[in-house]
């Protein structure tokens, strides 16, 4: 049973509390998949500093988990533990300042060979497009209208700094002050190939980033679908009985179960029609959302889980097998 106390934040009582104390010294901060904040987040209060875990989508939503911590503790955040590289879990780390940034090799290779180009193309464009509207200065008030947000615009983007992780593990990392051990996990490839979970074995929780959607289907844009299910058997297989996702609200085992019985279901559903010859445009085109998983959130990801899993599928099909060994020199 999961003794869940709320703190009330100053909200007004019929919004949600946005943290939730799931154990001494642990808050998981669980967000409304509308606003600004996007990805959960969670953090660890030990002896003399806290820990962590994911930053939100932006600044300003790395800013309030950061009052949100002060509301609870005064001593310093000195880890921030990225779960994988994706913007909305990473891109308010600098509202930590000082901290330590912690993650997996591959997630510091995702943030600076994807994220980081894709905000400097994005920034040299809203650059450029600044300069074609200021020179139609002074113009139509509709015009002004535009110049206006668009500086807001690049005002915002400029005020983003990418940050990687720093301090990066291959397979695990523990932290450990006054009596509190936190490991840190990478147990295979998933939602991305750099996952990793935060794992309290003395509380038995585990933070475990987007390797699980609770009651929502998952984003599979960097995924690998194949290899995911043996991640989250993984997953199931550490001590806890508290697992808090990247998206949805705090879960059971039982949750993690649904969703890795949604990554088997997936898989038997568009096996048949890679196994027919299917064409890709009609495996995404004919298969429809299970009844189990209708009521999940982000249904709209449901086409693109489905194309992932063609694709996997193909390319394991189309795997060409060992070579027979050499027969052996005379
Ligand atoms: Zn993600």
């Amino acid at each position: 049973m999961l003794a869940v106390l709320l703190l009330a934040l100053g909200l007004p009582a019929a919004e949600p509390p946005e943290i939730a104390q799931i154990a001494e010294g642990v808050y998981a901060r669980v967000v409304s998949p509308d606003g600004n904040a996007v990805a959960n987040s969670g953090f660890v209060v030990l002896e003399h500093s806290v820990v962590v875990f994911d930053t939100h989508f932006t600044p300003e939503a790395g800013e309030e988990l950061r009052t949100a911590i002060r509301a609870v503790t005064d001593r310093p955040v000195r880890y921030v533990v990225n779960s994988h590289g994706h913007t909305d879990h990473t891109h308010g780390n600098q509202a930590f300042p000082g901290a330590h940034l912690v993650g997996s090799d591959r997630a510091r290779r995702d943030v600076i060979e994807v994220d980081l180009p894709a905000w400097e193309r994005a920034l040299a464009s809203a650059e450029s497009q600044l300069r074609a509207l200021g020179a139609a200065l002074p113009g139509s008030a509709d015009e002004r209208t535009r110049l206006r947000q668009q500086q807001q615009y690049r005002d915002t983007l400029s005020r983003l700094r990418i940050l990687p992780p720093q301090v990066t593990f291959e397979r695990g990392l523990a932290i450990r002050e006054g009596g509190r051990e936190i490991r840190l996990l990478y147990l295979g490839a998933g939602h991305t190939q750099g996952d990793v979970v935060l794992h309290l074995p003395g509380e038995k929780i585990v933070f475990a980033g987007d390797l699980f959607f609770n009651r929502a289907i998952p984003n599979v844009e960097d995924a690998r679908v194949l290899e995911w299910g043996a991640t989250v058997d993984a997953l199931l297989a550490l001590d806890a009985d508290t697992f808090v996702p990247g998206h949805g609200a705090v879960g059971s085992r039982e949750d993690v179960r649904a969703f890795r019985r949604y990554l088997h279901d997936l898989e038997e559903l568009v096996r048949p029609a890679v196994d027919r010859g299917d064409s890709l445009q009609q495996a995404v085109g004919t298969i429809e959302v299970p009844a189990a998983y209708a009521a999940w959130r982000f249904q709209n990801f449901f086409p693109a889980n489905v194309q992932k899993m063609y694709i996997e599928l193909k390319e394991r099909s189309a795997a060409v097998p060992p070579e027979a060994e050499p027969p052996a020199k005379r």
